[in-house]
């Protein structure tokens, strides 16, 4: 089924999961706001998707600032017209076991996670609703389930899921699905940190995890960017309030 062409803002775009579904989605014909904390970041996103023959604007905001969202939000709408998919991507993680885990690493984890996604949605759904469309993804995680040396994050994806909930409940009547997909394992930055972390290679940490996984694998980008790309197609809109596991196995 070939796309209605829509705006998308994609969070985080600048690397990772983000960049991937940036690309992802400029390929199924949207024009997308490719957001990161810092423009020039985000601009390699955006010239990517150019050089490919796609449209993309580069956009420079810390998603857990009030004001820098609405003037994102603004921007993109002026530039490209009103966004009507929005995929909550933006991300930290600050591990360390509860006991030495600091205000700070547990604020600024809720704060890009929870805030942000708040912060970005509540703004763009005024765009959704009156266009009696919308499509809102936002990222979760295996580690919702529990993760040590992660409370901050797994209280935070978990509480995304919830956020997702409730959006697919307030927002549904106006033609605006929200979902969440949580990732496994996937090789990114991210996950190469937490190999730094933990003393290993990443070939290495990538190795004895896709042991564990019952595909034998980890994740890619693209593995998540291809369920992205479902999920705000326009034949899933009776797909809403739900979390999609893209894990190499089972999760509940
Ligand atoms: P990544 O490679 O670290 O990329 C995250 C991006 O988010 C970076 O470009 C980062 O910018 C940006 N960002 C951080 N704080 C921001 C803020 N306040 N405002 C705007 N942008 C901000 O991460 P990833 O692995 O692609 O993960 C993407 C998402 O998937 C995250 O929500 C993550 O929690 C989730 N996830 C990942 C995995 C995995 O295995 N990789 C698994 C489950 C869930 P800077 O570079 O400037 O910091």
């Amino acid at each position: 089924m070939s796309q209605t062409p829509r705006v998308a803002i994609v969070t985080g775009a600048a690397r990772g999961i983000g960049a991937a579904t940036a690309q992802r989605l400029a390929a199924e014909g949207h024009a997308v706001a490719v957001l990161d904390l810092n423009e020039a970041d985000a601009r390699a996103t955006a010239d990517a998707i150019t050089e490919a023959g796609g449209r993309a604007i580069p956009v420079g905001a810390d998603v857990s600032d009030t004001g820098q969202v609405e003037a994102a939000v603004a921007a993109t709408a002026e530039r490209l017209g009103p966004p009507t998919i929005l995929v909550n991507n933006a991300g930290v993680i600050r591990d360390n076991l509860l006991f030495k885990m600091t205000d700070q690493d547990w604020d600024l984890v809720m704060d890009v996670h929870l805030r942000g996604a708040f912060l970005m949605t509540r703004s763009v759904q005024a765009h959704m609703t009156e266009q009696g469309w919308g499509r809102v993804v936002n990222l979760s995680s295996s580690s919702a389930q529990g993760n040590r040396g992660q409370a901050n994050y797994s209280a935070a994806k978990a509480g995304l899921q919830g956020f997702t909930k409730t959006l697919a409940i307030e927002l549904g009547k106006f033609g605006v699905t929200a979902n969440a997909v949580a990732p496994g394992f996937i090789a990114t930055d991210m996950t190469r940190a937490t190999a730094e972390r933990v003393g290993m290679g990443f070939e290495d940490f990538k190795a004895a995890a896709a042991a564990n996984i019952p595909v034998r694998r980890v994740g890619a980008p693209a593995d998540i960017a291809a369920t992205i790309a479902f999920l705000t197609s326009e034949e899933a809109g009776f797909v809403s309030g739900q979390v999609i596991y893209v894990a190499g196995g089972p999760l509940d």
